[in-house]
């Protein structure tokens, strides 16, 4: 007899996204003509080709693979060299942060790398994550049996939910007891919201207070335009003894089908074993990545690489600026409506409250039906998202502008 893992029977069946196709469908089957209209501002995916730097250089490392003498089978798992440099001196070195080349770890993507990293870490550790959330960070840890079953609203017991408000501008403050692992997200999915340097530094503090690891995930941090604003977790003093920083290059340069992120683990990073005493986490990374992981793929890295090129950069800009320029539109046009309407400046999202009296799921209705525009309801993503709604800016700059319009002259 084989027993499976049972903590996957706790996990709630993935609601949120089939049931937005499932109402979408059905209102597609009820009214056809309609459904030619629908724009969908729920997706999480960018919609924009891959820079040209990054194709040329794959198109480049194709060509190494046809030839003996350029050819490369096995890579160095945790990545190779030319891209952990780049890494390492364009997104830290040159901003003042010191971080090596070994510091670093490539990975096919920052969804696998928040739910890897948990294999290092005891299982007794008490986890806070923020709510509204992204799912992931929830779902691995209930995979590896660190909560109980969860409750009526769907919240984990043994997970330690930092209700994120506009009371708090969606920064969460510390806890007033310790915690062990603290998942953060900035700027924020789905809130859009961003964290100061002063509010970063409280829980920096609070991490080295109560021995914790920050997991700081900067999956969007390219989106940050107020140049007031960290982008690294590491910006703030005493960060690489207690934080862990994930940054992948999906939304960024539009990688979600290409798979490429890192990790950065810093050797000066310990946590305790059983008996107390701190041992660094940067060989234990190094460890599971060479035993679980063959490395990404060379044209992969290649394509990465590039990304870090004067063309590159300016590439990543230019498709920047298109998903901004997105957020704005959408923004105005929702804040024109009558809505409050927070995100959306440093961050690809938008999250807004819901008209008053209005559920998150009567709110999507309302916008399928009446404007046919398909958002995502904010109770999805945790009980505080109850009450709003998350409109993406990832999108075609001719479906942002026609959205904008109908949602501008909406009457709710
Ligand atoms: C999109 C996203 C990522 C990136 O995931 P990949 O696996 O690198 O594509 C990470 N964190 C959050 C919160 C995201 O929304």
């Amino acid at each position: 007899m084989a027993y499976l893992n049972s903590n996957y029977l706790k996990l709630k069946s993935g609601y949120l996204f089939p049931e937005i196709a499932r109402r979408v469908s059905a209102f597609a089957s009820q009214y056809p003509e309609k459904a030619k209209r629908l724009i969908r501002c729920g997706i999480g995916d960018v919609t924009e080709p891959l820079p040209e730097a990054a194709r040329n250089a794959m198109l480049r490392a194709v060509q190494d693979m046809g030839q003996h003498s350029t050819f490369r089978g096995y890579g160095p798992e945790q990545g190779y060299e030319f891209l952990r440099s780049k890494i390492a001196e364009f997104d830290y070195r040159s901003r003042g942060i010191s971080i090596a080349d070994d510091e670093i770890f490539v990975s096919d993507g920052s969804k696998c790398d928040c739910a890897n990293i948990l294999d290092i870490f005891s299982h007794t550790n008490c986890i806070a994550v923020m709510d509204p959330v992204y799912p992931v960070y929830v779902d691995t840890n209930v995979m590896a049996g660190h909560t109980g079953p969860a409750d009526a609203s769907g919240a984990y017991y043994g997970l330690l939910y930092l209700p994120c408000l506009p009371e708090n501008h969606f920064v969460p403050s510390t806890p007033n007891h310790p915690v062990d692992l603290i998942y953060l997200c900035f700027p924020n999915n789905p809130t859009g919201a961003v964290a100061s340097l002063a509010q970063l530094q409280k829980w920096v503090d609070f991490a080295l207070a109560n021995d914790s690891i920050i997991l700081y995930d900067a999956a969007y941090e390219a989106f940050i335009r107020d140049p007031a604003l960290p982008h690294s977790i590491y910006e703030i003093p005493g960060a690489t003894k207690c934080a862990i920083e994930f940054r992948s290059f999906s939304k960024n340069a539009g990688f979600t089908g290409v798979r490429c992120a890192y990790t950065v683990v810093p050797k000066t990073l310990t946590a305790r074993d059983e008996s107390g005493n701190p041992h660094p986490l940067h060989p234990l990374w190094a460890r599971r990545f060479s035993t679980k992981f063959n490395g990404v793929s060379y044209i992969t890295q290649r394509a990465a690489e590039a990304l870090y090129s004067d063309e590159g950069r300016q590439q990543i800009a230019a498709l920047i600026d298109h998903y901004m320029g997105n957020a704005d539109i959408l923004r105005k046009a929702l804040l024109a409506s009558g809505l409050l309407v927070y995100g959306g400046e440093n961050a690809p999202y938008l999250w807004v409250k819901c008209p008053t009296g209005l559920t998150s799921w009567q709110t999507f209705d309302l916008l399928l039906n009446e404007a046919q525009i398909v958002v995502t309801p904010g109770s999805g993503f945790g009980a505080a998202g109850e009450g709003f709604f998350r409109v993406s800016a990832f999108n075609s700059r001719q479906n942002a502008i026609e959205a904008a319009s109908r949602l501008a002259n909406f009457r709710w």
